[in-house]
């Protein structure tokens, strides 16, 4: 297995290739002062080819590949998993440079402590510990690298994200249109296809499909083929093939249509545009509209410049103002608004509920925190209210949170409406390429500026 058995996820290459260079040659990165990756973990929904890829890293390095899958310990006895854990690592250490790859994290990585009312975690949280006994126990420089893979990134024990443990994360994201084409095409390798088959038209049908699911469809396309006598896989046994996926057992996509995925562009473009323009936006990484899930349609990924603590009155309120420009954007843009919007508005009112009742940020209610809460929903884990004010004061409450969440919706209004057209292109663009990165969208917007005279500000 080598990264030519993956198609797509070329950033996700990348960033392994050095990996790659490492166990190829432990010494010589670290004589020339290199950092040793000890733990990498990737992150992305199931089936986009993480376990593929962690494969594909001992292939192309050469190195052995040590893997154990953190399903295998749901149902042990106490203290077998922790012992599983300790013999990989005795059985690996002596073969480096290696792999030690644990699939499905996050069904030992669990946060620990956090509903031991439901009885039987011990077993989960010993393996656990093991294991960070024995990330913390082993020096990179002897060439043993931890590789990772987890579709639940969220529910992971802090403690296996610290420095020195599974410090360094790769998102393995769905693919676009252009990497579902390329795996469409690697998964065909060995078929006879017919002249009429397109796979790029049979990619452009599947947004939201991930690698497994095209693996699925090209196999299921042959057995049709072979069913039905014909010479060569048809578009037309694609075409039942992806029908058969959607329809599947599972019914787990959803495919757009096109009046989805055009609002779906326009709230996206509505989220990117405003974190543009805000002082204290945070730049956007990566917009998507291909679905994700049942709760997300589409993404926004804005990234922290530099790792912060601190949130600052300015910066929340541009969040709030961010938050609420998707919404903002499909009202301008076609009149309504959609329930995709709810996410966002959870969020927005979680923020502005803080900044009044627990952060002091609001001047009728002054630097009082209102109710005791175990913690910031938005920082993290969501604490039950305990009400200690009045029936007044709760009224004054609501209406500064609701004065707060106007504002910023107020404020995407504003930035949206001004230069309209930024609004427009980013949405097309982003109809047609499905993905863009900070690149492309800062280009866009650049471009539609210069075309457009400046709006706000002008004389
Ligand atoms: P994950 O571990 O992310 O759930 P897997 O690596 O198990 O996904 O992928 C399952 C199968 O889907 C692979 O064996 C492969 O056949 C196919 N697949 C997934 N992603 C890709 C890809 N990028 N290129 C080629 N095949 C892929
Ligand atoms: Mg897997
Ligand atoms: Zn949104």
């Amino acid at each position: 297995m080598t990264f030519a058995d993956v198609a797509g996820a070329e950033e996700a290459k990348e960033e392994l290739q050095e990996v790659i260079d490492f166990l190829k040659n432990p010494a010589r990165i670290q004589s020339l002062g290199g950092r040793m990756p000890k733990g990498v973990l990737l992150v992305g929904p199931p089936g986009t080819g993480k376990t593929l890829l962690a494969r594909a890293v001992s292939g192309e390095a050469g190195a052995p590949f040590f893997s154990i899958s953190g399903s295998e310990f749901i149902e042990m006895f106490v203290g077998v998993g922790a012992a599983r854990v300790r013999e990989l690592f005795e059985q690996a250490r002596p073969k480096a440079p290696c792999i030690i790859f644990i699939d499905e994290l996050d069904a030992v990585g669990g946060a620990r402590g956090v509903a031991p009312a439901l009885g039987g975690h011990d077993e989960r949280e010993q393996t656990l510990n093991q294991l960070l006994a024995e990330m913390d126990g082993f020096d990179p420089s002897t060439g043993v690298v931890v590789m990772a893979a987890t579709n639940r990134p969220e529910i992971l024990d802090k403690a296996l994200l610290r420095a020195g443990r599974f410090d360094r994360q790769i998102v393995v994201d769905k693919p676009d249109l252009e990497a579902r084409t390329a795996i469409l095409r690697l998964h065909t390798r060995q078929v006879k296809v017919g002249s009429d088959v397109d796979l790029r038209v049979v990619a452009q049908r599947t947004p939201g499909f991930v690698g497994a699911d095209l693996a699925n469809i090209a196999n299921e396309a042959a057995i049709r083929a072979v069913r039905h006598d014909h010479a060569a896989v048809t578009m037309a046994d694609f075409e039942e093939a992806i029908d058969r996926v959607i329809a599947g057992p599972e019914k787990k996509h959803r495919v757009l249509d096109v009046a989805e995925k055009r609002r779906i562009a326009f709230h996206e473009s509505g989220h990117t545009l405003v974190a543009l323009t805000v002082p204290t936006g945070e730049p956007v990484h990566k917009v998507s509209i291909i679905p994700r899930g049942v709760a997300a349609l589409g993404y926004t990924l804005q990234l922290p410049v530099a790792e912060k603590f601190l949130s600052t009155q300015a910066e929340l309120k541009d969040q709030l103002a961010i938050l609420l420009g998707g919404r903002v954007a499909e009202e301008l843009a076609l009149g309504d608004v959609s329930s995709g919007a709810h996410n966002d508005l959870e969020h927005a009112s979680e923020i502005a509920r803080s900044m009044v009742t627990q952060l002091g940020m609001n001047d009728k209610l002054g630097p009082l925190t209102f109710g005791r809460r175990r913690q910031l929903a938005f920082l993290g884990v969501a604490g039950d209210e305990e009400r200690n004010y009045s029936e007044d004061t709760a009224r004054l409450i609501d209406g500064e949170v609701r004065a707060l969440i106007e504002e910023g919706q107020q404020r995407a209004r504003d930035i949206l409406s001004a230069p309209r057209p930024a609004l427009d292109a980013l949405a097309a663009r982003l109809q047609e390429r499905e993905v863009m990165d900070r690149d492309e969208v800062e280009r866009l917007v650049r471009e539609q500026e210069q075309a457009q005279p400046g709006p706000a500000g002008a004389p």
